[in-house]
């Protein structure tokens, strides 16, 4: 009978009633006090600076002043207000002062707000109109559809589960790596747009029918790892598992070459046990399989921590002794959490559907329309 409801109430319950609209800090990576914005689509109304209606090749400057925001046109000020929002049903353009145009398209609202002097745009959309966007950003061109729907879900989880990770600056979600990268609407991959409209609204949740945290990173090197071995925080679905789809993609495999009295001054510094057959395996390391502490457990000095203070790209790596110097010889790119992404790539090169590669690397995880979570949270 449920499964007869849950079937009768997808066909019924309309999508457009569904919209979850999320504020975005656009062109965070950068602090300017300027901007000019082109209107490449549509019009727009300016609210806050009275009548004024700006259309589809028309542009304008705002200028942060204090905690103000002054609109000017040409030599014109025309208005200044604490927030100026530009709502309408096209797309813009914004090229902030002193940094580098970059032809990003914004559709949605603007609405630009100032702090001591800097410009903060912030940019309104619907959930399913920025989920296009990050796919392109995180996952570029050259893809499967059935990769990109799998971007789609992730990166749509990712989002919804994340809203409140800049409450106290006033929005949801940075365009930068520390939320998900967003660069407006795609430019270069269509496809993304057909995966997010193929995959609509479809989340990751757990067996308690909570959003998942969708952790993803490059390559894992050929296993994953426990959420709990990387974040203080174990995840039921965020299990270790072997993985071979990734073995030989682009960051599969990396190398580095420290000079032997460097390395040797940083692991005395790490306090190094004096041990000698220790010393002997800091020169010459080949574990079997992901440690979490580099030679043993008896060193307290964790892989991802050479991984940190070396910058290197995965914390699993061999160390060979070269001359004057020692050669780490890596696997993977990332933290090696959740999905791994050039692995997930492979999988839908090799048929699989976005449903098992999300579950080969999430443990026992549904894939649900968000709009009937309540539904199966119920009983
Ligand atoms: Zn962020
Ligand atoms: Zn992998």
């Amino acid at each position: 009978m449920k499964v007869l409801l849950t079937m009768l109430s997808f066909l019924l319950v309309p999508r457009v009633c569904e919209a979850v609209s999320i504020l975005v800090g656009i062109m965070q990576g950068s602090s300017f006090h300027a901007a000019r914005i082109e209107v490449t689509a549509g019009s727009f109304d300016v609210q806050g600076a009275g009548q004024l209606r700006i259309a589809s090749g028309q542009s304008f400057e705002l200028i942060a002043e204090g905690s103000q925001v002054v609109i000017r046109r040409g030599e014109e000020r025309i208005a200044n207000a604490s927030s100026i929002t530009l709502k309408g049903n096209g797309e813009f353009r914004i090229a902030a002062t002193g940094l580098k145009a970059t032809g990003r398209i914004y559709p949605g609202e603007l609405i630009a707000k100032a702090t001591g002097g800097r410009l903060l745009l912030l940019n309104r959309l619907d959930v399913e109109e920025y989920i296009p966007g990050v796919i392109e950003a995180e996952a570029g061109a050259r893809h499967t559809l059935e990769y990109y729907k799998v971007q789609a879900i992730i990166s749509r989880t990712y989002a919804l589960s994340n809203l409140r990770r800049h409450e106290a600056e006033g929005f949801n979600l940075c365009d930068q790596v520390h939320c998900q990268v967003y660069h407006g609407r795609p430019r270069f991959v269509p496809e993304a747009v057909t995966a997010t409209n193929e995959t609509f609204d479809v989340v990751i949740v757990d067996d308690d029918i909570n959003l998942i945290t969708a952790a993803f990173h490059s390559n894992c090197g050929g296993h994953t790892l426990n959420a709990e071995h990387v974040w203080s925080k174990p995840l039921s679905y965020c299990v270790g598992r072997r993985d071979t789809f990734c073995l030989v993609m682009p960051n599969s495999n990396w190398e580095k070459s420290i000079p032997l009295d460097q390395w040797t001054r940083y692991l005395d510094s790490k306090r190094f046990p004096q041990d000698d057959s220790l010393e002997v395996e800091a020169l010459a390391y080949f574990p079997q399989e992901k440690e979490l502490y580099f030679v043993d457990e008896r060193t307290r000095i964790p892989m991802r921590t050479i991984r940190t203070d070396f910058k290197l790209r995965s914390a699993y790596f061999t160390v060979h002794r070269d001359g004057a110097a020692v050669r780490l010889i890596g696997q993977g790119f990332g933290h090696g959490v959740g999905l791994c992404q050039e692995g997930a790539m492979r999988m839908a090169q090799l048929g699989y559907s976005y449903k098992d590669i999300i579950q080969f690397y999430y443990h026992g995880v549904h894939l649900v329309p968000r709009r009937f979570i309540w539904f199966f949270k119920e009983d």
